[in-house]
């Protein structure tokens, strides 16, 4: 049984005091049965929210990370940087990064390598543009990111990495895929997994669904039979949201 994910990434988004605030409210929740919290603040903050969080089950997660251990990368953190801070989680590969700073497909999977030598859990993100959609490129698209993405990976390190499924027209639009458009994707993606790992593997792990996830979407979206939870941008910036939507994750 596969325990779901919410994600939350705040982007670049809040100053201290909020983020701190924000992180020991989500802490201080208790959590929320059978499913794993992660939030995801900017890299400067992450030692402050990792006091925040204290002991509580809430996982901590970086945005973004380097593939080298260490050297001049200037403006770069490396994965064991992120496990000094108390980091458990890095989302990579996310669409903001392919489309503004240049990711592809081959650094993400240097980033994902490196991640998974840390003891990291990696959140890969695959999803196509509007355009590749209303082209019917969707499956070509996703299954090429995750070929290139997931490049030379074992299936043991497969089974420890977390895939979100992001269409990139529906991140921060408002405008949220239907439950049956998201269910078909993360039922290809899984096949996807089952062809090249094998069933076992494909069982095990967790395709999230990202892309104005809100409380009122969030329960119909994680009641389909392969998404396992969400990666959440703008409603991971409220507490009451954030809980509303791992809440329904359960329900669901
Ligand atoms: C995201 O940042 O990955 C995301 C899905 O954002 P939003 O929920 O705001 O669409």
């Amino acid at each position: 049984m596969r325990v779901p994910l919410i994600a939350g990434n705040w982007k670049m988004n809040l100053h201290l005091k909020e983020a701190e605030a924000l992180a020991a409210e989500i802490a201080g929740a208790g959590g929320v049965p059978l499913t794993d919290l992660v939030i995801c603040p900017p890299a400067v903050y992450l030692a402050a929210v990792r006091q925040a969080i204290g002991q509580s089950s809430v996982g901590l997660g970086a945005q973004n990370c380097w593939a080298d251990p260490n050297g001049a990368f200037t403006g770069e953190i490396s994965t064991s940087m992120l496990v000094d801070l108390g980091c458990n989680y890095v989302i990579l590969g996310h669409s903001e990064r392919r489309q503004l700073m240049g990711e592809t497909d081959r650094s993400v999977n240097g980033k994902l390598h490196a991640a998974l030598k840390a003891g990291l859990v990696p959140i890969v993100c695959v999803g196509e543009t509007l355009e590749q959609r209303e082209a019917e490129q969707t499956v070509e698209v996703v299954r090429s990111q995750m070929a290139g993405s997931l490049a030379e990976l074992t299936a043991d390190q497969a089974a420890k990495t977390v895939i979100a499924y992001e269409p990139v027209w529906a991140i921060g639009t408002g405008r949220t895929a239907t439950p049956e458009q998201a269910q078909e994707v993360h039922a290809d993606l899984r096949k996807w997994l089952s062809e090249r790992y094998n069933p076992t593997v494909s069982g095990q792990i967790r395709i999230l669904y990202g892309g104005s996830v809100k409380a009122d979407n969030a329960a119909e979206l994680m009641g389909q039979t392969d998404i396992d939870g969400a990666l959440v941008g703008g409603a991971s910036l409220k507490a009451d949201s954030f809980l509303a939507i791992a809440r329904a994750a359960v329900r669901s």
